[in-house]
Parts: structure tokens; sequence; C-alpha cells
């Protein structure tokens, strides 16, 4: 299959490699100077649980010209309308998209390029880093839930998931993802923002009383604005599955951490807390600890000077 990797950064090379060593024909896209051109001259660099090094091509989005059969985001959130409109030309008419991204809306975003019987939505608990330019860090396993979003289109959407799962990627044709979308978010929302702006890590975080109180309510507050959007979501699952999931990642710093604390980078969280603060805006359903979230971040970020 002839795939791009539409924003080849830590998630992006993990998927391209995994889908490059299967034998497909994968091309990354990204911008970032210094990567593009470190892979173009070493190939992409493995390191983590094993060591490898593959001859890959990369490029811009800009310089791709042949319509692809896939095309997998994984862009940063608040990139994903500009990687859009630059790969404009390699969506042919049956070029089917898949949307990993964290956080919440993206769709109706990516419904204004797409046409929707080729809108793939998914989720994925895969985790991947970048030491530097073209060097990934690949630890750990994962797993994928992906729909399309058009229900005619489960038939041709499981010939994808064939071909990730030649890939060792585990992904599962999921009937209705978006709980499971809805879930991680959640998961994020309770987590990245909050050890970004105390400075700590997740189990540090997790560890006092007042801190299960912002915890508890940021979920309240997801599961009743996603309840009113229509999607099922059950807060004392959701509830263990945060817990859980603090857990097993409590030596962490979440990926808001390092993009706000340690890299001065934009954060995500408009499509996070603030994706839920706004919907509950529109539905008028109170999301105050959602809010204040989002705009300490927003505060932080300006303090920065990136905002
Ligand atoms: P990243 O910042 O490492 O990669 C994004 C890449 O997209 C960068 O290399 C950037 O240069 C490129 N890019 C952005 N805009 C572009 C444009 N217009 N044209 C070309 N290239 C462009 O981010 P990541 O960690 O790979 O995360 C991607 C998404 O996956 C995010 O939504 C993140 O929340 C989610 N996610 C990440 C992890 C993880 O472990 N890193 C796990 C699960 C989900």
């Amino acid at each position: 299959m002839f795939i791009y990797i539409a924003g080849s950064g830590a998630m992006g090379c993990r998927f391209g490699y995994q889908l490059f060593k299967a034998g497909n024909k994968v091309v990354l896209l990204d911008k970032w100077e210094d990567h593009i051109q470190a892979i173009k001259k070493n190939g992409l660099t493995i390191t983590g649980d094993k060591e490898d090094n593959v001859k890959i091509p990369i490029m811009h989005p800009e310089e791709a010209t042949e319509p692809a059969d896939l095309i997998i985001l994984f862009t940063k959130a608040m990139q994903l309308p500009a990687m859009l409109k630059d790969i404009e030309q390699v969506i042919g008419e049956n070029t089917k998209v898949l949307c990993l991204l964290n956080g919440l809306g993206h769709e109706d975003v990516i419904k204004q390029y797409i046409p929707e019987k080729n809108i793939l939505m998914g989720v994925t608990v895969w985790t991947a880093g970048l030491q530097g330019p073209g060097v990934a860090i690949l630890k750990a396993t994962g797993s994928v839930n992906l729909q399309s979003i058009d229900p005619n289109g489960e038939k041709e959407a499981e010939k994808i998931v064939d071909v990730l799962n030649q890939a060792g990627l585990n992904v599962t044709y999921d009937k209705d993802v978006v709980p499971s979308i809805w879930r991680k978010a959640c998961v994020n929302g309770t987590m990245n923002s909050t050890c970004a702006l105390e400075d700590c890590t997740i189990g540090e975080f997790f560890a006092s009383e007042d801190a299960l109180k912002v915890v508890h309510t940021i979920i309240h507050e997801f599961v009743e604005v996603g309840q009113a959007t229509g999607v099922t979501l059950d807060e004392k699952a959701i509830t263990d599955y945060v817990m859980h999931t603090a857990e097993v990642a409590a030596e962490h710093y979440p990926s808001m951490h390092q993009d706000l604390v340690q890299n001065h980078r934009l954060t995500e969280i408009d499509y996070i807390n603030g994706a839920v603060a706004r919907k509950g805006d529109e539905l008028g359903i109170p999301t105050p600890y959602c809010h204040m979230i989002t705009e300490l971040v927003h505060a932080k970020e300006h303090v920065l000077g990136i905002r």
C-alpha cells in the first residue's frame, strides 16, 4: 500500500517505520528542516527497545505529488489545518485519511478537506519520542482503535486495519470509537495540563487529596459534556481507567510537560480541556475547572512568549 505519514515527528516516525518494515511504500512528510536533512543523509534511526536504521523517503508536504492509498495524520492538533491544506494535491478520490491525534474536534476540521467516505477516526495508546533530528525512541507496545465515520466505509476500513496489523500495530475496527477518543482525551485532560502547570510527574500530582479533587472534577466535566453531545461515557469506568493509567505512568512527565515546561512549545490544550470548555459553553453546561486549566495554560504560554 502507498502511505504518506503527514507529520513525521515522534508518532509519525513510529508508524512510518513499522509500515515501511512491513513492505509498504511509505513517504514521510514534515517541515522540520533538520529532521528532513538528517533522515535524507543518515536514514531514520530507531533506538529504544531495538536498534535499527532505515532509508525511508522524507519530503515537505508541498513536494508530494502522487496520490496515496492512505494518509496517516500525525501533526500536533493546532498544526492540522495547515497540514491538510499542504497535502490537498495528494488526496485522490479514494485516498483514505486516518486521524490518530490526541484531543477532540478533529473530525470537523478534516471534513473541510476530505469527503466523509474516506475519513477514519481513531485513538492510539502507542507512544514514541524523538532523541533529536532523525532519531526516534520506540519503547513498549500499544494498540489502535479506529472507525470509518461513514457507516458504509467499514469494509474499506477493514482493509486498512489489515495493512496496519501486518505492521504489528495491533489495530481493532471499533464500531463505536468516539467514547474511546473521549476517554483518552479525559486521561490527557486530567494529567497533561495539571502536571505541566504543577511541573511534576503524574505520580507526584496524583499523590494528594487536593489533586484528586481536581482530577475527579475534570472527569465529571468531560463526562457531562460528552454525554450531552450524545457520546456514551461511564464516569466510574473512566475514573478507573484514569487512575489505572496514572499508576502505570506514575514516573512519567506527560507530553504537555515536555512541550510547555521542557521545550517551551505551544500545547494542545485547546483540543483537550479547552474543547470541553467550549462545548460546555455551547450547551450551557458549566465547566469551571476545564476553563481555568485552559486559561492557566494559555497564560503560561504568554509568559513564555510562545502564544
Ligand atoms: P511531534 O511534535 O513529535 O510531531 C509532529 C510533527 O509534525 C513535527 O515533526 C512537525 O514538524 C510536523 N508538522 C507539523 N505541522 C506541519 C506542517 N504543516 N507541515 C509539515 N509538517 C508539519 O508530535 P507527536 O508526539 O508525534 O504527536 C502527534 C500527535 O499524536 C499529537 O496529537 C499527540 O498528542 C498524539 N500522540 C502522541 C503520542 C506520543 O507518545 N508522542 C502518543 C499518542 C498520541
